[in-house]
């Protein structure tokens, strides 16, 4: 089977019916790029860069970082690469520096929160992802984005890098694409504001679940409650693409259900640009997705929207998917 999949790494993502989708991978290593790239990925649509902060005693450097985001760029050879600033704090800590001990870590000082109080350290990885910029096609992406304060303020250290780098005569991409995940409730609720501050819009569907449903993605007790499939979920995810449609900007889906083959149709019908996902899904999606008409995708959706209940999404879901096979 896997021979069979090495031999469409090459071939143009496009249903029969001419939709074409940006099939991309999220990594969090260098090591995950080669995988990607041996699977066609289109480019990498989420760069966590966690680990550059992590198993450490102490922050990274400018030039650390620069290092590490450019060798990236250059390996993707003009295809484009999203890097997402820090996404600390949750369940993601750092040894060496003090995060407050909280009664809910997942709703504190976290992502975006701490990079917009810590502005030294956010505008330090600002900096090297500016100045990889200059070698690819790289765009910036903000986690957990609540509202539009927090785009504006975040653009508002962009530029003031911007400037520094300027005055400093280092190049960089002055016109860098500027993103953001919409992973809250919030967020969706305000898409078509949002809309209006970026470039593009990236879902973020784990957090996005966990925060609709308010079920702890980290806790195995109420797991079963952990339903991408519920009727609520699919609502905001409707909601969020056509205020990305209105906008005229464009929207992928980072989250682990971009690589889910029973989501397939529903980004089909939505009509997303890009899903991006763990390298070893790309070519199983691409497969499904050579052989999935979109029209009969947005047939399938009608008839999910309108579902009471998560089984029925997923019911509906098996039926049509199995018709593909
Ligand atoms: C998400 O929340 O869907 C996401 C892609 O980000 P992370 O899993 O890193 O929180
Ligand atoms: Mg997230």
């Amino acid at each position: 089977a896997s021979h069979r999949l090495k031999g469409i790494a090459s071939v143009r993502p496009v249903t029969p019916d001419g939709k074409e989708m940006e099939l991309s991978a999220n990594i969090s290593s260098l090591k995950e790029l080669d995988i990607a790239l041996g699977s066609g990925t289109y480019g990498v649509g989420l760069f966590r860069t966690e680990f550059l902060y992590m198993d450490r005693h102490r922050l990274p450097k400018e030039e650390e970082q620069y290092d590490v985001y450019r060798s990236v760029a250059e390996k993707l050879s003009g295809r484009p690469l999203i890097i997402r600033t820090l996404d600390i704090g949750g369940d993601k800590q750092l040894d060496y520096f003090e995060l407050p001990e909280e009664e809910n870590p997942f709703l504190g000082y976290r992502a975006i929160r701490i990079c917009l109080d810590k502005t030294d350290l956010f505008k330090t990885q600002l900096r090297a992802i500016l100045r990889a910029s200059a070698y690819g096609d790289v765009k910036i992406m903000y986690p957990l984005i609540s509202s539009v304060e927090e785009v504006q303020s975040a653009n508002a250290l962009l530029e003031e890098a911007k400037r520094e780098l300027v005055a400093e005569g280092i190049p960089h991409r002055s016109d860098i694409e500027v993103g953001i995940m919409i992973e809250l409730p919030a967020a969706v609720m305000i898409a078509d504001l949002l809309a209006d501050e970026v470039d593009f819009f990236s879902i973020g569907t784990n957090d996005l679940v966990q925060f609709t449903l308010a079920v702890d993605r980290m806790n195995d007790q109420i797991s079963h409650l952990y339903e991408p499939y519920h009727p609520a979920v699919l609502r905001m995810l409707k909601t969020t693409v056509e205020a990305a449609k209105r906008g005229g900007i464009h929207v992928g889906v980072c989250g682990e259900l971009a690589g889910d083959i029973r989501a397939l149709p529903i980004w089909l019908a939505l009509d997303v640009d890009e899903l991006s996902m763990s390298a070893n899904s790309i070519l199983p999606i691409k497969e499904r997705l050579l052989c999935m008409k979109q029209q009969n995708s947005r047939r399938l959706f009608d008839d999910l929207m309108v579902c009471r209940t998560s089984e029925a999404v997923k019911q509906l879901l098996h039926d049509f998917n199995q018709l593909a096979e």
